[in-house]
């Protein structure tokens, strides 16, 4: 039986992962920071048969990341797949940006997933894997207001590159997804001030579709990097 370790489940494109994973007959370890959101999901998903393991970690706090994975990874399921999901945006001048912001969207983009590799990689090398990085288009442009997540997008790009290279003779393969637009619960945050139009993005039922091919791949093949973009393109 397989498992799929995924970040950010609580909501968005990561709950919609969870939901399809399930129903394709993985096992599921999970993590986001709302854990009545992650207990009601792994509720819903009882009836699939699958077994579901939780736990609450803030991304955003580097000293809460090795203890909260070592105890997710302690739950006795071995992920043979890692989905990087979880995520944050936050939208404005770049130089008017204040520095603790910079540092929230560098943490939870790039360092907590650097973070999260330490830990779970070292369990997936004995039997071979693959690491999922959600990336944005926003990591091959210049996207004004968007400057601090550009940055952290191009940054993981690099980092996922950089991985699979390392990683190749463990069996560990490393990709990236990169994403146009998504309706997700994003457009909802704080931190995000966009009139885009919602009902022109990608669902997040395809991106989790596309998430699941990715990780069903054969083992001696992998799609280092699949870009996937609502046909109205860009906006
Ligand atoms: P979302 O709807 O805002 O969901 C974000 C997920 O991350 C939630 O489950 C949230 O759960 C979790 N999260 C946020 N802050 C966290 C923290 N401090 N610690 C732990 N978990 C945290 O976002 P989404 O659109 O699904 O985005 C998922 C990924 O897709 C992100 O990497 C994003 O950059 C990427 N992406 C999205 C789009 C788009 O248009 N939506 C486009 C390109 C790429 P809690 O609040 O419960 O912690």
């Amino acid at each position: 039986m397989s498992t799929v370790l995924i970040t950010g489940a609580s909501r968005g494109i990561g709950l919609a992962t969870a939901r399809e994973f399930a129903n394709a007959g993985w096992d599921l370890l999970l993590t986001a920071r709302n854990e009545a959101s992650l207990d009601s999901l792994a509720e819903e998903l009882v009836n699939t048969g699958r077994t579901i393991r939780y736990k609450p970690i803030d991304l955003s706090d580097p000293e809460a990341v090795p203890n909260g994975f070592r105890d997710l990874l302690g739950q006795g399921l071995c992920p043979s797949v890692l989905i990087n999901n979880a995520g944050v945006a936050w939208t404005g001048d770049l130089i008017s940006m204040p520095l603790d912001s910079w540092q929230w969207v560098v943490q939870m983009n790039l360092t907590s997933i650097f973070q999260i590799c330490s830990q779970v990689i070292p369990v997936m090398r004995s039997r071979g894997g693959l690491v999922i990085n959600v990336s944005s288009h926003a990591a091959n442009n210049a996207f004004p207001q968007w400057g601090a997540y550009c940055v952290s997008k191009a940054a993981l790009s690099s980092f996922t590159k950089c991985l699979a290279e390392e990683e190749r003779i463990h069996s560990i393969r490393a990709c990236t997804l990169t994403l146009g637009s998504v309706n997700s619960t994003i457009w909802d945050t704080d931190t995000v001030q966009s009139n885009f139009d919602r009902n022109s993005m990608l669902s997040v039922e395809q991106v989790a579709t596309t998430l699941l091919q990715l990780a069903e791949q054969p083992s001696n093949q992998v799609i280092e990097d699949l870009t996937l973009m609502p046909s109205t393109g860009a906006f």
